[in-house]
């Protein structure tokens, strides 16, 4: 059965007098509680504001949040064998390297301490998968798989408290149960305390690896606060990819050593795109850290198991067989894929092309970067089509079927918007969080953890909550 539109948790409008008292009431929650960012436009370290956040939760059908829970171990080991399969990897990835830099000095690492000889077997994975629902039927279609950087775990972990406060002060204290609880905080930071333990150097240190600036400073300063509060024997540190390449060095042991301690665990909320690595020093960092017996979160393979082509070269009739086997769970995992093309220079490659040239509305066009908009859609795909149509650029991108979710009507609170804001349509985007750590033969810990919802306006191409477009959001389960 199609359904365009979900039903909102309570109904709507609210009046105009119950919403600018509820918004009032929420916006003081969520910045008691950290559900803030920094400032953009201006910028003061000492002040942190709302983060945008929809005022209600928005309705998710039940069946699909738990598919996706459940798919979550799946995925993480899935991701964890592709990113110990070098020549799948190799393959892959290889007409992409041609074309872009970025992934190339990626690769580069990797092949580099590979041919060295690895130091440090064990990888983390702090990974999280995101979905749209396709509006005809209502069911999860994977976006992409994070392996870097997965943000939002830990603000996000405080939402299901803000909308119980929000709802019981409107009178609906009844169906605060339909929200789940959310514990991806601590379940992430159990994944780098695991780590960190089966290191096993006593006065070691955790380090993240942050932006110069960091405007997401609550999502990550929370992880931070959990750990030592959880564990006080441990420190954690944060330094830039510059700073570790002026205050970091190797010792004989390969130890990466910072303020005269060895690392256990190198934790990237940098890194994941090009403007982040400005100079050659960057990179060398990055290769400094990926040489040492740092457990890396993520090593360079998980970050390359990552990029949009392998999740395209996944969708290929046989690559889910070829690393689950033929059972039940590779039709589970194709379940959730949509239709998504290479733009290699071969047949297929060429059908895709012309499909997509033909018919752009129904795709997006991805490139191998992280971090949001850096996709194109509509009218620019069949531009950007059209010029790259006899370049080997195209190599570096995939074409993506465009998933059109149902539509829920809502209201977004927004740093210094009026209010009260209008009823608008909105769509949602849901993340599972998954935690692995392994070596190459043996998985030591492999466990959904939690959860996000981010949700954006309908009519907005894309939703990142850090590039101001979406909002933070918490599933509302429906049993449809
Ligand atoms: P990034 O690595 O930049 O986050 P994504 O693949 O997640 O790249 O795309 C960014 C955003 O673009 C998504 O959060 C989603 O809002 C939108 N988007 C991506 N792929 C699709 C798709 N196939 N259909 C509809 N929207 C999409
Ligand atoms: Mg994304």
């Amino acid at each position: 059965m199609s359904q365009a539109r979900l039903a909102s948790c309570v109904p709507l409008p609210l009046e105009n007098k119950v919403l600018v008292n509820v918004i009032e009431k929420a916006k003081d929650w969520a910045l008691m509680h950290g559900v803030g960012m920094r400032d953009r436009k201006h910028f003061n370290k000492d002040v942190i504001q709302i983060a945008p956040f929809v005022l209600l939760p928005s309705p998710f059908p039940r069946t699909e949040f738990m598919k996706a829970v459940e798919l979550q171990p799946v995925l993480n080991e899935l991701m964890h064998k592709v990113a110990h399969d070098d020549q799948f990897l190799e393959q892959t990835l290889q007409n992409a390297l041609q074309v872009d830099e970025f992934t190339k000095n990626l690769y580069d690492i990797w092949v580099k301490v590979r041919n060295e000889g690895i130091t440090q077997s064990l990888c983390l994975g702090l990974f999280r998968s995101d979905y749209l629902m396709q509006r005809d039927g209502n069911k999860i279609k994977q976006v992409e798989f994070n392996t870097i950087a997965s943000s939002f775990g830990a603000i996000t972990s405080n939402l299901p408290a803000m909308f119980r406060y929000i709802l019981r002060s409107m009178g609906y204290g009844d169906i605060i149960k339909n929200m789940p609880e959310n514990r991806a905080l601590s379940g992430l930071c159990a994944g780098i305390i695991e780590a960190y333990d089966l290191f096993g150097v006593p006065d070691s240190l955790v380090l993240f690896v942050v932006e110069e600036v960091s405007y997401n400073i609550c999502d990550q300063r929370f992880h931070e606060f959990h750990i030592t509060e959880a564990r006080p024997d441990i420190m954690v540190i944060r330094k830039t990819l510059c700073e570790i390449y002026e205050e970091t060095e190797l010792n004989d042991k390969k130890q990466l050593l910072l303020e005269g301690k060895p690392v256990a665990v190198v934790y990237y909320r940098s890194g994941y795109e090009p403007a982040q690595y400005p100079s050659s020093r960057e990179w060398d960092a990055r290769l400094r850290v990926e040489r040492s017996s740092a457990i890396k979160c993520p090593s360079i393979h998980y970050q390359l198991a990552g990029t949009k082509k392998v999740q395209q070269a996944l969708a290929i009739p046989g690559a889910l067989e070829k690393f689950m086997g033929a059972g039940a769970s590779s039709g589970r995992v194709r379940d959730i894929f949509t239709g998504l093309y290479s733009l290699d220079f071969d047949e297929a490659g060429e059908r895709a092309l012309e499909m997509a040239i033909a018919d752009a509305e129904r795709f997006v066009l991805k490139p191998q970067r992280e971090g949001g908009g850096n996709n194109l859609y509509g009218e620019d795909v069949r531009e950007a089509l059209l010029r790259m149509r006899h370049s080997r650029e195209r190599a570096a991108y995939i074409l993506m079927e465009r998933i059109l979710p149902p539509l829920v009507s809502g209201y977004v609170v927004r740093p210094g918007a009026p209010v009260p804001p209008p009823l608008t349509d909105l769509v949602s985007e849901l993340g599972i969080f998954g935690v692995i750590i392994g070596t190459k033969d043996k998985i030591y810990s492999n466990r959904q953890v939690g959860h996000m919802l981010r949700t954006k306006l309908a009519d907005a191409n894309e939703g990142g909550v850090a590039a101001g477009l979406g909002a933070l959001d918490s599933p509302y389960l429906l049993d449809m």
